[in-house]
């Protein structure tokens, strides 16, 4: 029976998941820039990592998973141009960058929770890590690996042969600006170098003493400072969208290898967008829809993770609203289960059935086929056991469902019933709304009324 397979970006094929320590898999994600909400196209990723978390702990290892939060330092553009987000963010609230921060960073937890993401082991601010990252610079320019000049520290690429690998990059076809990659711009000497450390912007308002005077780390710095803290120097798997291949993962992997001269990571898994009118959701445009407006449409939060498993994680992802109603409609037959009516009766053919789901899940975690399986096969066991995968809070909303009737409901349901014995359909419908009104599915059976509490 094969374990499990994951696609790594590094090596472009579906590699066999050996972790470094047989028992412990760590894992590191890039996390939200808090200037904003999250939109559902950033929670679509975290959906993503904690799946993989999460199958993690089924395959029998126990995961610890790191994740940033960064308050500073991402500037509009990836290639070190532009204004630092959260400035930029601050201004637009009329809020301290501080306080922007700590608003964006409780929102984003809480999102977390509502779409039931496990908390990682690690969640770690780039704010309370900056001499981690000055450590580091400075191990980069011991090693030659880095330059000074008046505008920042920059990592210089040309002398970190791998710099290419990651994303196959084409460095001499590639020219500033030309792609959106990197720019010329500072006293850089090569469009592939990246700030390390910014330094003379005295209107910036986050700034730290450092050995190059004060200033404010880049973006890419704080990953490698911070999943090398938690994780070592080697980490087993580090996640992001597809987004940060080009240049954020590129530059993680030349500062870490750079500095310790170790492999930084061995599986490289990367989510790809969701999409809204054919175009990325992303945080700067005015596609973006929250958690929250779903919720306030109606929708249950677990009706959008249920939705992003519509999709293998490498594939793009459509939203519509219509998508989001076929899948909270989904979830509502799966919560509707009876889990007394079972149609695999046998123990051999239940481990068959439960291999073939594993090894989907094991395939790259091909979750849009566990589903598929799942529903075909109809066994509640199984259903419930791959929830621990899947986390749709199967057994709670079941157990909420078919918890007792408190004695004022079966109060109704009396009365109801005595209303139709009298052929009273007026009183009997009148009584049927309140019960619907309360929370109840009503239906009509030759046993009376019978109601089950509506979980979704
Ligand atoms: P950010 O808060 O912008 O740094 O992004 C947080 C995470 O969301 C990163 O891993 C991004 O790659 C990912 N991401 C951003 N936009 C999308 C999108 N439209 N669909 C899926 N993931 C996204
Ligand atoms: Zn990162």
């Amino acid at each position: 029976m094969a374990g499990l397979r994951l696609y790594n970006t590094l090596t472009r094929s579906v590699d066999e998941f050996i972790p470094q320590d047989p028992q412990r898999a760590g894992m590191y994600c890039c996390g939200p820039t808090v200037y904003n909400y999250a939109h559902i196209g950033n929670l679509r990723t975290y959906v993503f990592e904690d799946t993989l978390r999460r199958t993690l702990r089924l395959n029998g290892y126990t995961p610890f998973h790191v994740m940033n939060i960064t308050d500073v330092g991402h500037l509009e553009s990836d290639a070190d141009e532009g204004e630092d987000k959260m400035v930029k963010g601050a201004r637009r609230e009329g809020l301290d960058v501080w306080q922007l921060a700590r608003k964006y960073e409780t929102a984003w937890l809480a999102d977390m929770a509502l779409l039931n993401i496990e908390r990682p082991e690690v969640i770690c601010r780039a704010t309370e890590h900056i001499d981690d990252m000055v450590a580091l610079v400075e191990r980069l320019l011991e090693r030659g690996l880095a330059y000074v000049t008046s505008d920042a520290v920059y990592f210089d690429t040309g002398r970190f042969p791998r710099y290419a690998d990651l994303a196959r990059l084409d460095l001499h076809g590639l020219q500033a600006g030309a792609g959106g990659r990197v720019s010329q711009q500072g006293a850089k000497r090569h469009p592939n170098d990246f700030a390390l450390w910014f330094m003379g912007r005295p209107r910036h308002i986050m700034q730290w003493d450092s050995p190059w005077g004060r200033g404010y780390p880049g973006w890419h710095i704080e990953c490698s400072a911070m999943s090398m803290k938690y994780l070592g120097a080697t980490i087993d798997i580090h996640c992001g969208g597809v987004d940060h291949i080009q240049v954020h993962h590129t530059n993680e992997i030349a500062q870490s290898e750079g500095a310790t001269g170790q492999p930084f990571v061995r599986y490289w898994l990367h989510g790809q967008w969701l999409l809204i009118d054919s175009e990325k959701m992303s945080k700067s445009g005015e596609n973006f829809l929250t958690l929250k407006t779903l919720c306030d449409r109606g929708y249950d939060p677990l009706a959008y993770r249920f939705f992003c498993f519509q999709a293998h994680y490498r594939s793009e992802l459509r939203f519509t609203w219509e998508a989001l109603d076929a899948a909270q409609q989904g979830l509502r037959r799966i919560y509707s289960m009876d889990p007394s009516d079972d149609p695999i009766k046998e123990p051999a053919e239940r481990a068959d059935a439960r291999a073939e789901v594993l090894d989907s899940l094991n395939n790259d975690l091909n979750i849009p086929q566990m589903v598929g399986l799942l529903n075909r096969i109809g066994s509640p066991a199984l259903w419930l056991e791959f929830d621990a995968v899947l986390g749709l809070d199967l057994a709670a909303r079941l157990a909420q469902r078919d918890a007792d009737v408190p004695q004022e409901i079966q109060n109704i349901v009396d009365q109801r019933n005595e209303a139709r014995k009298r052929r009273d359909w007026s009183e009997s419908d009148r009584l049927r709304d309140e019960l619907t009104a309360m929370g109840y599915d009503v239906a009509d059976t030759p046993r009376g009324t019978e109601i089950r509490k509506r979980v979704i």
